[in-house]
């Protein structure tokens, strides 16, 4: 690949980057500022007071909703001004998710409407399918779904048995077929819909429009969360698609419904720190009010830490997401620059960053769920108690871990594409991981390589998360040559590895990069949040290595990878009952979240 892509996917794990080349939150403009803000005020006053109203499915509401948010021009924000939209960048299109993505069901249709709903066509329309349906789609005058589910095809998608093929005059698509949980499907006017041609072995994409002859909607499905998006079964019963809307090339499908994942899971990752925000103001609140044993909650120390974590996990999620977002707004510009296909080249981008986004999208909805789920057991039994917005944050949150790829499958995914991406040498994984290896035998148990410098010690300890992980995807993947891929257990242990390293360095790299323009008592706060996650990330990562040396190795191997881990991970004590309090004494007193 061209050396000119400023970063390329999955390169964190070889390359240490200054903090200057990452985006953090703090660096929004003004104007992105102001969109986001827009978001804030939409859901203040249309989404939040109508909420109850919203999962009670009132008729007609959630169309609405989504018809006054293109009003505002919030369906437009990243598509480009020749198809009547703002042509803002990605990273806009981030920030307004994170925002919006705190509206509960009214987030899930409107991710879903701007982004697997409309992006499909987008990306992979020919030029009178976009002329056609993108305008409509950016102002809310048609709503999207993309169906690619079935009953029978879930995580394995491309095994799906909707059929297409031609009728005899030539002019259409006979579809035929089952799609289950379609999200937007009570009310979307445009489906992408995946299904094969004849007895083609991979899909192809048709663009299907709600009044087309031969579909049928199920009723909505009862959910345990986000009750107010529509969720429905579709039946294509001999539907018939005009023949110019088969959407890409003939069999091209499936890789279009694995690029707009891409693209899809790290929005997700946007999507839920504007939730866990929302759940941390729940619980602080809350805590701030409720007496026991004559002091309130806030003050007892087990319910600091709850916050505290709440705080941390949020943040350190939020760093990954921008600064892969950031990579992924560069990598669009590098790709769009020398291509001829800006849709196609767009996906590239997003393809080309499917490590970060498979990433961001399991650590981000497992943050949620811890954040939620200790919401609830901050308000103690009013958390059980349908009155409290808890209990809705709660049970909207575990989706999050299931649609867009579940959790295993994205887990799978991360070791699975670092390690395609070393065989092609795209990155020099082996390379590094050689030469690790070769230092294990003189490291020596309590003698450090000691950093003096704060954010020098941090950079060493995050070297040596990279040093673990290197050389256990090496030696498995010698170990197991073409037989890793039934070795799931030890595949997700080196995942979660690479995602906690990642975010302990894109949280190492924010706060450095804050360090210019914080004032020194809210640095300390940082350097608390990073602190602890390091420590913490340590522990995991030591534990995480462990589970896969003791699974799959032995003799002289294993004492080499067990010193190894046991090296790399052999981070500094901290009082980390201090560096929590503080934390959360800085929430309790602001009442909100402020970091
Ligand atoms: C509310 C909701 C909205 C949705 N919206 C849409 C939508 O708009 N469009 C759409 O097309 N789809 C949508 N989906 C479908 C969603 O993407 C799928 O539910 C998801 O991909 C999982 O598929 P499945 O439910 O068939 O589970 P399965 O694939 O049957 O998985 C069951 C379990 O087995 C695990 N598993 C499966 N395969 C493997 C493997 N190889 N290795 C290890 N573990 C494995 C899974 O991780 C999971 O834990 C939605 C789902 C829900 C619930």
């Amino acid at each position: 690949m061209d050396q000119s892509i400023p970063v390329k996917g999955g390169e964190f794990l070889v390359r240490e980057i200054p903090p200057e080349n990452i985006f953090i939150r703090e660096d929004f403009s003004e104007e992105q500022k102001l969109i986001g803000q827009t978001c804030q005020d939409f859901l203040d006053t249309e989404i939040f007071p109508v909420l109850d109203r919203i999962d009670s499915h009132e008729e007609g509401l959630m169309r609405q909703l989504l018809d006054k948010t293109g009003e505002l021009g919030l369906l437009a924000i990243s598509i480009p001004e020749e198809f009547g939209g703002f042509g803002q960048s990605f990273l806009t299109s981030m920030y307004a998710s994170e925002i919006l993505g705190a509206g509960f069901s009214y987030a899930v249709a409107y991710s879903c409407h701007t982004g697997i709903g409309t992006l499909p066509i987008l990306y992979y329309g020919n030029e009178e399918q976009k002329q056609k349906y993108i305008p409509k789609l950016a102002t809310g005058e048609m709503i999207g779904a993309y169906c690619l589910t079935e009953p029978g095809a879930g995580s394995d998608a491309n095994s799906g048995t909707s059929k297409a093929t031609l009728s005899a005059d030539g002019k259409c698509w006979i579809l035929n077929g089952q799609k289950m949980w379609i999200t937007n499907a009570g009310y979307a006017d445009v489906f992408t819909v995946f299904a094969k041609i004849d007895n083609d072995r991979v899909q192809s994409a048709f663009i299907v429009e709600r009044n087309f002859p031969g579909i049928v909607f199920n009723p909505e499905e009862n959910k345990m969360g986000i009750k107010g998006s529509s969720t429905r079964q579709i039946f294509f019963n001999d539907c018939q698609v005009p023949v110019e809307n088969l959407l890409g090339k003939r069999g091209e499908g499936f890789r279009i419904a694995l690029n707009i994942l891409h693209m899809g899971r790290i929005k997700l990752g946007a999507n839920v720190i504007g939730s866990a925000k929302t759940a941390i103001n729940y619980s602080v609140k809350y805590a701030n009010e409720r007496k026991q044993f004559n002091c309130l909650i806030s003050q007892f120390g087990a319910i600091k830490f709850k916050l505290a974590e709440q705080v941390i996990r949020t943040f350190v999620t939020e760093s990954a997401v921008y600064r892969a977002s950031k990579d992924i707004e560069e990598a669009i510009k590098y790709f769009t620059g020398i291509g001829e296909d800006k849709g196609r080249d767009t996906m590239e981008a997003f393809n080309q960053f499917a490590i970060e986004s498979a990433a961001m999208k399991v650590f981000a909805s497992e943050m949620l769920d811890y954040v939620v789920d200790e919401a609830v057991q901050i308000h103690g039994g009013m958390g059980y108690s349908s009155e409290m917005p808890v209990d809705r944050a709660y049970r909207d949150s575990r989706i999050n871990r299931i649609f867009e790829g579940t959790n295993e499958i994205n887990r799978l995914l991360i070791t699975d594409t670092v390690l395609k991406r070393a065989a092609k040498k795209e990155i020099p994984v082996m390379e590094e991981a050689q030469k690790i290896m070769a230092e294990i035998p003189g490291l020596k148990a309590g003698v450090k390589e000691t950093a003096q410098d704060y954010y020098k010690s941090k950079e060493v300890s995050i070297r040596n998360f990279k040093k673990a992980a290197l050389v256990l995807l090496k030696t498995v993947s010698e170990k197991y040559t073409k037989t890793l891929v039934m070795e799931q257990e030890i595949i997700n242990n080196i995942s979660d590895m690479i995602m906690l390293l990642y975010a302990a360095e894109s949280t190492l790299l924010r706060i450095k990069k804050l360090e210019k323009t914080k004032n020194a008592e809210s640095q300390k706060i940082y350097r608390d949040i990073l602190d602890v996650f390091v420590y913490d990330a340590a522990a995991l990562i030591r534990k995480f290595g462990s589970d896969a040396i003791n699974s799959f190795a032995f003799g002289e191997t294993k004492d080499l990878l067990k010193k190894g881990i046991d090296y790399w991970t052999d981070v500094e004590g901290i009082n980390i009952r201090d560096a929590r309090r503080r934390i959360a004494d800085t929430l309790i007193s602001e009442n909100k979240y402020c970091f």
